[in-house]
C-alpha cells in the first residue's frame, strides 16, 4: 500500500500500538490523525484537559521521529475520509473499541470506506484479551469474575508489537493547530501523555510485589495510578501486564488488570450498562433525595471517610479504589440513592472515567451488577478503622 491513515482514538501512544505498527509495516507513507469529536467533549473538563495533554504529547513524540500528527475537529468519520482523499490514501487503520458510540463510528467508517474504495481495518490493543473472545459454555460473555479470570489467565495473549522505527509522513500534509488546552476542574489532577505514563510505569513497577499488602492502604497511596493512562491508551494494558509479570508476587496486580478486561467484555455484551440494571431480577427502588445527593457529591455528609473520598475526587480527578467502594456503597446502600446519579457524578470528575469500568463498578457496588453478593454493604466506620487506622487519609482530604 502506498499511503495509509492511522486514526487515533483512545490509543494515544506509539508503543505497542497494533494499528500504527500495521500501517507502518504495510504502507510506504503513514498519516497519523486525531479528530477532536465535539460529541464527546464537555462531559468532563478534567478528562478534556487530560485528553488534550495526551494528544499534545503524541504529536511531540511523532515530531521527534520526523513525523507529525494531523489534528482536526468534527465528525471523526467525515474527517478521516476527507483526509484520506487529500493524501490519496488507500487504507485506514484504527483501534477497535467497545462502547455503542464507538461501534457505530466503526460501522460508519467501514461503510464510508467501502463507498470511497478505502480498505478500513480495526486492530486490538484496548484490552489484554479482546472483548467477545472468551465465552463460557452456553453464554456470550462471562457474568462472574472468577471463571473469567481463570479463562483469561489460560487464554493466549497477543504478542506486543514493536515500536515503529519510522512513521514516514508524506510531505505537504496540512497538520493543523492543536486547540488551546482546556481548563480542568481539579487542581491536583495528573498530567496526560505517553511520556508521563511511561515514566510513571517505570517508577512504580518495582513496587508491584508490595501491591497485595499495600493496595488498600488509603493514606499510603500505593496503587499504580495508571488508570487514566490506560483509559486513554497512553499505555498498553498488555505492556503493563508484561512489565508486572517479570516481577515477584505480581498476581494481585495483574488480577486488577483482568477486572478491567472483565468489565469491557460485559459492556461489549451489554451496551446499556450505564443506563439499565445488568442483573436480571435486580430490584430497584431509589430515594428521591436531592439534598442528600448534593451533600454526598460535595463531601458534606459528616461521615469522615466518605467526605474525604469525595474531596479527593474533586481535588485530583481521581479517587483511591477503597474510597470509591465506600463512597459508592454509602450513596446507594445507606442513602438509597440511584447508582446512575453517583456514576454520573464520578464520570464528571474522574480522569480515568470510563464507561465499562465506571458503570460496571457502580453496578457491582449497588447490587445491580456482577457482584455475586449483591446485598453486601461497606460500613464506613469499619472501613476507616481498617484502611485508614491513624486517620491520615481523612486528614489529608478534610
Ligand atoms: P491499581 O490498583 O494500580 O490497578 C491497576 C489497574 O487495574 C487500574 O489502573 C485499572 O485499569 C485496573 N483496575 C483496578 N481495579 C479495577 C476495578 N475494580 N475495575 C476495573 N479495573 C480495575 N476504574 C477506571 O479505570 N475507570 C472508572 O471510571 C472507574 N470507576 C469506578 C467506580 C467505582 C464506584 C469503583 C468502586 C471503581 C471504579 N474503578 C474505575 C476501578 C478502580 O477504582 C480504578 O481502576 C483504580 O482505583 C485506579 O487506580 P490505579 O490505577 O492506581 O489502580
Amino acid at each position: 500500500m502506498r499511503t495509509a491513515v492511522v486514526l487515533f482514538t483512545r490509543d494515544l501512544r506509539l508503543h505497542d500500538n497494533p494499528a500504527l505498527a500495521a500501517a507502518c509495516a504495510n504502507a510506504e507513507r503513514v498519516v497519523p490523525l486525531f479528530v477532536f469529536d465535539p460529541v464527546l467533549a464537555g462531559r468532563s473538563p478534567n478528562r478534556d484537559r487530560f485528553l488534550h495533554q495526551c494528544v499534545a504529547d503524541l504529536r511531540a513524540l511523532l515530531r521527534d521521529r520526523d513525523s507529525d500528527l494531523v489534528v482536526r475537529q468534527g465528525d471523526p468519520v467525515a474527517e478521516t475520509i476527507r483526509l484520506a482523499g487529500e493524501v490519496g490514501a488507500e487504507g485506514v487503520a484504527a483501534a477497535a473499541d467497545v462502547s455503542a458510540y464507538a461501534r457505530r463510528r466503526e460501522r460508519r467508517l467501514l461503510a464510508e470506506g467501502e463507498r470511497h474504495e478505502l480498505s478500513v481495518r480495526f486492530f486490538p490493543g484496548l484490552t489484554i484479551v479482546d472483548p467477545g473472545v472468551l465465552k463460557p459454555g452456553g453464554g456470550d460473555h462471562y457474568r462472574v469474575f472468577s471463571p473469567y479470570h481463570r479463562a483469561w489467565l489460560a487464554a493466549k495473549w497477543r504478542e506486543p508489537v514493536a515500536l515503529p522505527k519510522k512513521v514516514p509522513l508524506p510531505s505537504g500534509v496540512a497538520v493543523g493547530r492543536l486547540p488551546a488546552e482546556p481548563a480542568g476542574e481539579s487542581p491536583d489532577a495528573a498530567r496526560g501523555g505517553e511520556t508521563e505514563a511511561r515514566q510513571r510505569l517505570r517508577g512504580w513497577i518495582g513496587e508491584v510485589e508490595h501491591y497485595d499488602d499495600g493496595h488498600n492502604d488509603l493514606a499510603g497511596d500505593r496503587t499504580s495510578r495508571l488508570s487514566p493512562y490506560l483509559r486513554f491508551g497512553a499505555l498498553s494494558p498488555l505492556e503493563v501486564a508484561h512489565a508486572a509479570l517479570g516481577k515477584p508476587a505480581h498476581d494481585p496486580f495483574v488480577r486488577q488488570l483482568c477486572w478491567r478486561d472483565f468489565y469491557y467484555q460485559v459492556a461489549y455484551a451489554f451496551p446499556e450498562i450505564g443506563r439499565k440494571a445488568y442483573r436480571r431480577g435486580a430490584t430497584e427502588g431509589w430515594q428521591d433525595d436531592d439534598a442528600g445527593f448534593r451533600r454526598w457529591a460535595e463531601g458534606r455528609t459528616g461521615v469522615p471517610i466518605v467526605d474525604a473520598g469525595m474531596h479527593q475526587l474533586r481535588r485530583e480527578g481521581w479517587m483511591h479504589n477503597r474510597a470509591r467502594l465506600v463512597t459508592a456503597s454509602y450513596l446507594t446502600k445507606d442513602l438509597g440513592i440511584d447508582w446512575r446519579r453517583g456514576q454520573n457524578e464520578f464520570y464528571r470528575w474522574l480522569i480515568d472515567g470510563d464507561l465499562p469500568n465506571n458503570s460496571g463498578n457502580w453496578q457491582w457496588v449497588a447490587g445491580t451488577g456482577n457482584d455475586t453478593r449483591p446485598y453486601r454493604k461497606f460500613n464506613p466506620e469499619r472501613q476507616r478503622e481498617r484502611y485508614d487506622p491513624d486517620g491520615s487519609y481523612v486528614e489529608r482530604y478534610a
